[in-house]
């Protein structure tokens, strides 16, 4: 049994088919976990779809409403590079419901992970990037609404900027957006985060890492936020189809384990989304989220020693 949540809802699925974002990974992810005896069916919560209301703290009426009734226009729908079905805004919606609960449930337990989420490319007014609708922004939103927070920090390590959430937090002090990422690589332009970190192409696991312990110090030095968002994008490894930085799945994980570490070193909880992961094989994907959530786990637990010994 794990010492935090697992949030996660078949209707994650995104229906996608023969596309390169592998949609069925949020069930593949479950189902490692249970396989090779890493989690258990207790470890698993499903949450409730975003409501409305949450989903217009972030985004514009009139995007929302397209949305619901399906009358995006051809070129609404070419951006966000996703067909559009009943099926994908009911996943939507169930991510950002998800996201909403790890977040609650990190504030309670130190920590909870979104097995879906991190659309970090949706803007208010609209999708694009495979994104639809900002999970991370949502639940940040609901949470400051519900007075459980007043101040959050997203750490965004998926390989493509988190254009998204940048925008959605442009001229909010109370969110530190920390994005680390290919320069060379969607988005363009980047609108610029509170932190952004533009990595070369071919970036290694020894430079990545250096690299991101001290924008990691530097972020904790500007904000000590109430909650963590970790964007833990699966992309920035070697094999992905659409990254071009070159981390080894060892590499990932140790940058697992310096977010969680950074988290807990301050004292913050931390709540996690996946975002994006395109390797050639769906297996590596999925190996990757695994890790992650492996990471969470011995980063729990060593609180604990810590915090009994
Ligand atoms: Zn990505």
């Amino acid at each position: 049994m794990l010492p935090f949540k697992l949030i996660y809802d078949h209707g994650y699925d995104l229906h996608l088919g023969a596309h390169v974002s592998p949609s069925q990974k949020y069930r593949l992810v479950r189902e490692t976990l249970l396989r090779e005896g890493l989690a258990d069916e207790s470890d698993f919560i499903s949450p409730a779809p975003a409501a409305d209301e949450d989903v217009l703290r972030v985004h514009e009426p009139e995007y929302v409403h397209k949305l619901k009734t399906g009358t995006l226009n051809y070129l609404e729908i070419l951006r966000m590079e996703v067909a559009y079905s009943e099926e994908l805004i009911n996943a939507c919606w169930l991510g950002a419901g998800g996201s909403i609960e790890a977040g609650k449930r990190a504030l309670a337990d130190r920590c909870a992970v979104n097995i879906g989420g991190g659309f970090h490319h949706a803007f208010p007014d609209h999708g694009e990037g495979f994104c639809v609708i900002h999970d991370v922004a949502i639940a940040i939103r609901r949470l400051q609404f519900d007075g459980v927070i007043q101040t959050a920090m997203t750490v965004d390590t998926d390989v493509h900027q988190g254009n998204g959430t940048a925008a959605i937090f442009a001229r909010d002090e109370s969110v530190f957006t920390f994005s680390i990422h290919q320069e060379n690589n969607y988005p363009y332009p980047k609108p610029p985060s509170d932190l952004d970190v533009n990595l070369p192409d071919g970036t290694d696991d020894g430079n990545y890492l250096a690299i991101l312990e001290a924008h990691l110090v530097r972020a904790f030095e500007m904000l000590h936020p109430d909650l963590i968002f970790y964007i833990a994008g699966a992309d920035p490894y070697r094999e992905d189809q659409l990254g071009g930085l070159a981390l080894t799945m060892e590499g990932l994980r140790r940058r697992d384990d310096m977010v969680f570490d950074h988290a807990r070193r301050h004292g913050v909880p931390i709540a996690v989304t996946l975002a994006g992961g395109y390797a050639r094989s769906v297996v590596d994907t999925v190996r990757i989220h695994v890790n992650t959530v492996l990471a969470a786990r011995d980063a729990m637990f060593r609180q604990s020693a810590r915090s009994t010994g």
